[in-house]
């Protein structure tokens, strides 16, 4: 990473952070079916993209420099969150561990690799501690024994729905908004951004968990009231779990010019497809990047 591209990333945040970050900037018609946009996050910046940038800008705001000494945080070997904790903490030099689901492998993933060349600590778990990652006694314990923000698996939480909430200010022009969902975390960002502003849009979450249900029972009480929501499950049997239809979506969409992630946006986009829009809805979609994941061949 070379001191310009710190310079920008550390500017994105500011920007996210401070709610003046430009989104019209990013979207553009879908380039396959009417009454629909989408918004470019995989391109907010080459080595910090999609919604990761959002939530690690939320999270910036807790790293107190006198409190804390490093940031922890959780992810698998293939993970975007580890990837853009990485380029964050670099680029606002906060030393970073890596907390590693399973062994160390040689090589390292490329997406290991580059946490590694950007200066983070990678710290392999077996699969009993990596278990223990949502265990609040477990973060407060690690935080305690490193001086650390504990940021949870994924960039989830409150804070990581900061950027989020703003984001809500520009979906609020749209009838409907349609993303991909792992922990929710920024579909409740943008849920709470929509009630505050009273706005009408309905929110569509493709969710790419094979989590039986999980995910929309837990929306059921923590979705604010008077917002429309709905969860599609996306997640073809399996977390990144691929099939020939997505594989043939995804490369018909690259010829278009629009490249997606097998985990996350691909599948968003078939759920789309599948429900057959264009009944004059005006639709945004979030590509909410993960594209370094399709380094996972
Ligand atoms: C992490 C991730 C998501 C899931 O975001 P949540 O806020 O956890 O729901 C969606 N898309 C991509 C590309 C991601 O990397």
């Amino acid at each position: 990473m070379t001191q310009r591209n710190a310079q920008q990333i550390r500017q994105l945040l500011s920007e996210l952070l401070l709610g003046r970050f430009d989104w019209a900037r990013y979207c553009q018609p879908l380039p396959s079916l009417p009454n629909t946009d989408i918004l470019r996050l995989d391109q907010v910046h080459p080595l910090l993209q999609g919604n990761k940038a959002l939530k690690l800008a939320g999270w910036w705001q807790r790293f107190e420099p006198g409190t804390y000494r490093k940031i922890l945080t959780f992810g698998g070997c293939w993970s975007n969150h580890l990837h853009a904790s990485a380029a964050f903490a670099y680029a606002l030099d906060i030393p970073l561990t890596c907390l590693v689901r399973g062994y160390s492998t040689v090589p390292l993933t490329p997406t290991l690799q580059d946490c590694a060349n950007w200066g983070a600590d990678l710290v392999f778990l077996n699969k009993q501690e990596y278990a223990r990652r949502y265990d609040s006694g477990y973060q407060e314990e690690l935080a305690q024994l490193h001086d650390a923000l504990v940021i949870p698996e994924g960039g989830a939480g409150e804070a990581g729905e900061l950027a989020c909430f703003e984001l809500a200010r520009f979906v609020q022009h749209y009838d409907e908004c349609w993303l991909a969902a792992g922990s929710g975390t920024t579909a409740l960002g943008i849920a709470r951004g929509l009630q505050a502003l009273r706005a009408k849009t309905r929110l569509v979450a493709v969710n790419a968990v094979a989590d039986k249900g999980e995910l929309d029972s837990a929306w059921q009480h923590e979705m604010p009231a008077g917002v429309a929501w709905q969860v599609i499950d996306g997640a073809l049997g399996g977390f990144a779990r691929q099939t020939p239809e997505l594989q043939e979506l995804i490369e018909r969409y690259q010829a278009l010019g629009l490249p997606l992630d097998r985990v996350y946006t691909g599948k968003l986009m078939l759920a789309y497809e599948r429900a057959a829009q264009g009944e004059g809805k005006k639709t945004l979609l979030i590509h909410s990047g993960g594209l370094q994941g399709n380094r996972s061949v």
